[in-house]
Order: structure tokens, then sequence, then C-alpha cells
């Protein structure tokens, strides 16, 4: 008996890579032969080739071999902290990098420490999270100086910036252009295509 007992919401948990389900159930592909666990990032099957089974063993015992991305024959334990942790903070700053909070509230989001995280994240990311937070805030104001009629200071707070002279110095350190001359030149290449 499966314990997550409604293939409609089985499904769905597929669809999402839902991480909250894993351990619940499996599900098996017909047509490729190959199991996996509900989040695994694989390209979702055709609903019409999935099984779906209550453990690995009996999923394996059907003939299903274990997928190499998601690896469901393992352990729960073996899934890789580092890489789950450093995904969930990347999924949060770039939703919500407009909080000019996010920064601080993150470690206690993730359920690390700021030095554990701070290290994992840089070992997947190459960058700090306050880097890439940086980063990510800046390509948010340049599509916005190049595509809206907001004012800078408008821009500045939208994404996540408190003080307008921060937003400068981030803006002219990643683009090498302050946020003004930015705006011209992109109306002005737009204007008078080369
Ligand atoms: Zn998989």
């Amino acid at each position: 008996m499966l314990k997550y007992d409604n293939s409609a919401r089985m499904w769905r948990a597929v669809l999402a890579s839902d991480p909250g389900a894993d351990g619940l159930f499996y599900y098996a592909v017909r047509t490729t032969g190959i199991f996996c666990r509900p989040s695994c990032k694989s390209k979702p099957p055709r609903p019409e080739n999935v099984r779906f089974f209550s453990s690995a063993a009996a999923a394996m015992a059907a003939g299903f071999r274990p997928c190499k991305r998601c690896r469901p024959d393992r352990p729960e334990e073996y899934r890789e902290p580092a890489v789950e942790l450093s995904e969930r903070a990347v999924r949060i700053l770039t939703a919500e990098y407009a909080d000019p909070q996010i920064l601080a509230a993150l470690p206690g989001r993730v359920g690390a420490s700021p030095a554990h995280l701070q290290r994992l994240f840089k070992q997947q990311t190459g960058r700090t999270p306050r880097v890439f937070l940086q980063d990510w805030r800046i390509r948010q104001a340049a599509a916005l100086l190049a595509g809206t009629k907001l004012n800078i200071t408008e821009i500045c707070l939208a994404v996540g910036f408190e003080s307008l002279s921060t937003f400068y110095a981030a803006f002219r350190s990643i683009t090498g252009a302050a946020p003004g001359s930015y705006r011209r030149d992109r109306f002005r290449s737009e204007e008078e295509p080369l």
C-alpha cells in the first residue's frame, strides 16, 4: 500500500519536483525503465507511462533501474546537503531580492549557521550569498533602467537597496557605468542601431 495513496497528488508532486514528497513514494517510467524520487530534476515523463511505488526496493523488484541523477536507491542521507542548501538559498535570493533584509534572514530560512551557509554557497556557486545577491539585484536594476520609466531612486528601492550611494557604487562596479548613463546608452543604441 502506498503511503501517499492518491495518484493525482503524487503526479502533482512529480511535476513540481517536490522534495517534500521524497521518501514517501517513487515513480518509474515504463518507456525508459528508470525510477526516480519525486524531486528528480529530469524532464517529467508522460503520465500514461508512469508507475508509482512505495519503496525503491519495490521499483527494483518490478525491474526498474535507479536514476543516475536522483539516486533513489541510495539512502536519504546520501542527498548532497551542500547542493540542496545552496539551491534553496539561490531560489530564495532570486525570488525575494527586493526585501532589503533577505540576506540577514537567509541562514535562518535555510536552517544553517551563517558561516556554514557562506562556505557551502561559495563552494557550489563560486560566490558568497552577498555577492550573488548584489549581482542579481543589479541585473534586475539594469533591466528596469532599460525597460521601464521608473526613476533611479524607485529602481534602487525596487531591487532591495536601502541607500542610493550603495546602489550607485554596486551598479558601477558590476556594469562599469552609472545608472543614468547606462539608461541613456540603452535608449541611444535602440534609436540608432549600428
Ligand atoms: Zn531521477
